[in-house]
């Protein structure tokens, strides 16, 4: 009896306890809303979970300054590493982190460190954006994240294998840490739901796709947007008035072509393997191929392993996926890396020629992402010959811009040519802000 008292009350107090604690954190929310709203200004941390990284700005809006940012590497191997710049503050921190909830703690302790940290409390972030690789069809910009999201987001886990799971753990992780405020997502692919039909759709069965929802999806979707925008300005165009070519080379590699603003066609396809040809992946390849290998005895996981993480530039090279060690090793006689280098830059060609044709023309062509913005030999190999086409590329003009934004085309070149560092956090948080606050910027 005495027990049976106990337990009773115990679960009372329980239930007390959790409307306490639920009470105290909404009216937190509440206030937190209200003091954004009177002030219209509010701290938004982005972050984008990897595969085994955490990157993260803190930013201050609506001005949109960098208040910190990071990186937590190295997430569940033996060593990690976590670093952040905050102002000329810098704290970095070796100590071993198994998953992504310690890896948010650790960045939590980082932005409320005392002396170079760069805000008192957590409850000063007002909202959070996530980077989510994969939104399919069904998600056309950026939401605010519910359960019907996050379930959305697992489901297509099986089409992004490599991304939507962290992205997925990062966002659980910043729930449980940052409690009840607005989280965006931000996918890669939304950016080219405006892809027509006969864009996106492939030429298997018809109900196939439909039941089965194949079709090209597209990715880099903000990068390839942030270029877009940028182009605009620097053109002094209206953003909906441009039509560009844009060329995000990175680690993953695509292009769009971009017509009144909105993407209508790009190298990526329902998966990011698709199109150019990357560091470790295919991109193009005849379908018959993996059919053959498959008869040959390839097991699925292997063929996946080989298109995913043992082709492109690494495949051909043999020795490396960087672009820089290729340039390095054939400047010095490798035929492997020339040859790599040769095929990487023949694709892109080959896909300005087809999005030239696509829209008929165009305003500017944008080099972006790690190799676009530091390579000069690419863009001009890309580049070269093709004045008949109206791109003059002026030599000495690319051979100066390495890493920062640039016009590398020759004043008789009929389309601009440029270089533009992507810059996806700000369409990020710009739209985290927005959807957090009902404020457009
Ligand atoms: P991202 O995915 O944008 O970080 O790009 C990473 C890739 O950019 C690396 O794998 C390198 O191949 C390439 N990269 C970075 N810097 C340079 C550079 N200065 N020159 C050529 N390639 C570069």
């Amino acid at each position: 009896m005495c027990s049976r008292f106990s337990f009773a009350r115990l679960s009372r107090c329980r239930l007390l306890w959790t409307a306490l604690w639920r009470f105290k954190s909404e009216a937190e929310t509440r206030n937190r809303r209200k003091r954004t709203h009177e002030s219209s200004s509010m701290k938004v941390l982005i972050i984008n979970s990897g595969s085994s990284s955490i990157k993260y700005q803190l930013y201050d809006m609506p001005q949109g300054s960098v208040l910190a940012k990071g990186i937590v590497q190295r997430i569940a191997e033996s060593e990690s590493e976590a670093s952040q710049e905050a102002g000329d503050r810098r704290i970095v921190i070796n100590e071993r982190v198994p998953n992504y909830e310690q890896g948010l703690d650790i960045i939590g302790r980082m932005l409320t460190d005392p002396e170079k940290g760069a805000i008192a409390a957590l409850t000063e972030i007002g909202a959070c954006g996530h980077r989510v690789v994969y939104g399919g069809e069904t998600i056309k910009g950026s939401v605010l994240i519910d359960d019907g999201i996050i379930k959305l987001i697992e489901e297509y886990s099986e089409l992004a294998p490599l991304h939507n799971p962290p992205n997925l753990l990062g966002i659980l992780a910043a729930k449980r840490m940052l409690g009840n405020i607005p989280q965006v997502g931000c996918f890669d692919t939304a950016f080219h739901q405006t892809l027509p039909e006969e864009a996106y759709l492939y030429s298997l069965p018809y109900e196939l796709c439909q039941k089965m929802k194949i079709r090209r999806v597209g990715f880099h979707g903000t990068s390839h947007q942030y270029v877009t925008e940028r182009a605009a300005e620097l053109l002094k165009k209206d953003k909906h008035a441009v039509n560009l070519i844009t060329c995000h080379l990175g680690n993953g590699c695509s292009m769009t072509a971009v017509r009144g603003g909105r993407s209508v066609d790009h190298t990526m396809g329902f998966t990011p393997l698709e199109g150019l040809v990357m560091g470790t992946r295919i991109g193009d390849l005849d379908p018959g191929i993996v059919l053959y290998l498959a008869r040959r005895g390839y097991s699925i996981s292997e063929l996946d392993k080989m298109l995913f993480r043992q082709s492109g530039l690494l495949g051909i090279s043999g020795t490396s996926n960087d672009v820089r060690d290729l340039e390095q090793r054939a400047a010095a006689g490798d035929a492997r890396a020339k040859l790599a280098l040769d095929v990487f830059c023949y694709r892109i060609r080959k896909y300005i020629g087809a999005y030239l044709a696509v829209l008929n023309g165009c305003d500017a062509i944008i080099f972006t992402a790690g190799i676009g913005e530091g390579s000069a030999m690419v863009r001009r190999r890309t580049l070269e010959k093709m004045e008949a086409l109206g791109i003059t590329l002026d030599i000495e003009k690319n051979n100066a811009i390495k890493g920062r934004e640039g016009r590398i085309d020759a004043d008789d070149s009929r389309i601009a040519l440029f270089v533009i560092p992507t810059d996806e956090e700000i369409v990020m948080v710009r739209d985290t802000f927005a959807l957090a606050t009902g404020k457009t910027l």
